[in-house]
C-alpha cells in the first residue's frame, strides 16, 4: 500500500475499510470527557461493550439455577469451555482437541514445563531469547532450579549481535545445533514484548526438533495478533493470555496448547487435579488419576466461568471479522502506516528524532512497533498521554504503540503522528 501523511488519505482509508464497525463495539477509556486514542492493545486490550452484558448473564445463570448450572441452562458451565474450544483453534491454528482455557498465562507455562521440560542426563538445558518477559524468566529460572540444577549453567540465552536490536533467525538456529547435545528444550515467546520481533516460529520449531528437544511457544504477545499455524508447524506445547491481543480484561483466562503427537504419551509429568480427569467419569470421585483427552487433560480446577464468558465473546468479535484473513490484512497496513508515518517525522524534522528497532518486515512483526527516541523518550510518552494518545512505555527506553485492526483507524495513526510531530518540535526547540 502506498502512504500519505495527511487526514485526507487517512479519513479516505478509514472509509474503505470494512472493519471499522468494530470500533464501535468497544469502549475507550476517556479523562475530561475526552477519548483516548488507544495505542495500548498489546499491553490490555479494549472492553468490548457487550461485556457487561455477558456478566450479567452469568449472574443470572448463577441466581436462577445455582448449583445446578454446571448443568442446566443454556450453557452449562461443566461444558462451558467447548465452545471456546472450538473459537481458539483457529486463533493459534491448532485442533479444537489440541487447546483448552484455563488458569493464567504464568500458571500454564509452569504446568507445561512440568510436562515438557524433562532433562535427562547431560542433556538438561532450556534454550530462550535474551530479554524475554521477566515472568518467563522467572518461571524458567525456578523450574531449573526445582530439578536441581544451577539457573547459569542450565539456561542459555540469545542475544542480539553487537549494534542490533533483534535476533537473527540464523543465530537463533545456530545456538541450538551449537549445543544440541545438552538442549532439553527450546523456549521462546512467539513475539518478543520488547522490541515486537515475530520470531521464525517455524524454522526454530524444526532446528529445535532436529537436536531432539521439545519446542514450546509462550505466545502472549502473538495470539490473536499474528497468524501462527501450531499445529502444521508441529510445535509441542504453547500457551498464551487473553487480555492482550484478545480483549477479555484484565487477568483474563489463560490457554494452552499440546500437540495432538503428545496425547497417547503415558509418561509425562503432570501436576493434576479432578477437573483434569476424564469427563466423563469425572464425578464417579475414583481414586488414581486418569487424564481427560486432549488438551483437556492438564486441566486443574473446575471452570472460571465468567473469566471464560468474557473470552467467549471476545472470541466471537473474532470470529465474526474473519481473524486470519481480513484482521492481520488490516493490521499489516495500519501498522505499516504507523511507521511511514513516524519516517516522515524523521524526515521533516530533518534528524533521526525516533529510531523504530521493531523489524520492518511485516513476517517478523505483528501490531505493536517499538520506538526509542533519540532524547528524553519518557517525557515524549509522558506529553503523548497528555495529548489523549495512551501507548506505553517500557524501562529503559522504549515507547510501544500497537494499533490493533479491531478498534484502530488510520485517523487514529494520522493524529499520533501529528502530536509525536509537534511534541517533538517543542522538544528540539527547548534542546
Ligand atoms: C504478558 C505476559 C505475561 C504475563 O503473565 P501472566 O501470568 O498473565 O501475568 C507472561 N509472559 C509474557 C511473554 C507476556 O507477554
Amino acid at each position: 500500500m502506498d502512504f500519505e501523511n495527511s487526514l485526507a488519505f487517512a479519513k479516505a482509508q478509514d472509509k474503505k475499510d470494512e472493519l471499522g464497525l468494530y470500533r464501535s463495539q468497544f469502549l475507550f477509556p476517556k479523562k475530561n470527557n475526552k477519548e483516548f486514542i488507544y495505542l495500548c492493545g498489546n499491553s490490555l486490550g479494549l472492553q468490548p461493550k457487550v461485556a457487561s452484558e455477558v456478566i450479567k448473564s452469568q449472574l443470572d445463570s448463577w441466581a436462577d439455577f445455582a448449583v445446578e448450572g454446571w448443568f442446566e441452562g443454556d450453557a452449562p458451565w461443566m461444558f462451558y469451555h467447548k465452545e471456546l474450544k472450538r473459537l481458539m483453534a483457529p486463533i493459534v491454528g491448532a485442533l479444537p482437541t489440541e487447546v483448552c482455557p484455563m488458569n493464567t498465562l504464568t500458571i500454564n507455562l509452569h504446568l507445561l514445563l512440568v510436562s515438557f521440560y524433562q532433562p535427562k542426563g547431560t542433556k538438561f538445558k532450556i534454550i530462550m531469547e535474551g530479554g524475554a518477559f521477566p515472568s518467563d524468566q522467572y518461571a524458567i529460572e525456578s523450574q531449573v532450579k526445582f530439578h536441581g540444577f544451577d539457573p547459569n549453567n542450565a539456561i542459555i540465552e540469545v542475544f542480539p549481535r553487537e549494534g542490533e536490536e533483534t535476533l537473527r533467525t540464523e543465530d537463533i538456529v545456530a545456538k541450538i545445533e551449537a549445543n544440541g547435545d545438552e538442549i532439553a528444550l527450546v523456549l521462546f515467546g512467539g513475539i518478543n514484548y520488547y522490541t515486537g520481533q515475530w520470531y521464525d516460529m517455524e524454522t526454530i520449531t524444526k532446528a529445535g526438533h532436529k537436536v531432539g528437544a521439545i519446542v514450546g511457544w509462550d505466545l502472549a504477545h502473538a495470539a490473536g495478533n499474528v497468524p501462527v499455524q501450531l499445529h502444521d508447524w508441529g510445535v509441542d506445547f504453547a500457551c498464551w493470555c487473553s487480555y492482550k491481543y484478545q480483549n477479555a480484561g484484565p487477568g483474563g483466562i489463560g490457554a494452552i496448547f499440546v500437540h495432538e503427537k503428545h496425547f497417547e504419551n503415558n509418561n509425562l509429568n503432570r501436576f493434576a487435579g479432578w477437573w483434569g480427569y476424564q469427563e466423563k467419569k469425572r464425578f464417579k470421585m475414583e481414586k488414581g488419576f486418569i487424564p481427560d483427552d486432549g488438551a483437556d487433560g492438564w486441566q486443574v480446577s473446575c471452570t472460571q466461568v465468567i473469566p471464560m464468558a468474557l473470552y467467549h465473546a471476545s472470541l466471537q468479535i473474532f470470529e465474526s471479522a474473519g481473524f486470519l484473513k481480513k484482521l492481520r490484512l488490516k493490521s499489516i497496513n495500519l501498522t505499516g502506516y504507523l511507521e511511514f508515518i513516524i519516517n516522515q517525522i524523521n524526515i521533516i524534522l530533518e534528524v533521526e528524532q525516533f529510531k523504530i528497532i521493531t523489524p520492518r518486515e511485516s513476517e517478523s512483526r505483528g501490531a505493536q512497533l517499538s520506538i526509542i527516541a533519540n532524547k528524553n523518550g519518557k517525557q515524549i510518552f509522558d506529553d503523548l498521554v497528555l495529548n489523549h494518545i495512551l501507548g506505553d512505555w517500557r524501562e529503559p527506553n522504549v515507547i510501544r504503540l500497537s494499533p490493533i485492526p479491531l478498534y484502530n483507524s488510520f485517523e487514529d495513526i494520522y493524529l499520533t503522528g501529528l502530536a509525536l510531530l509537534d511534541i517533538s518540535k517543542k522538544a528540539l526547540n527547548k534542546n
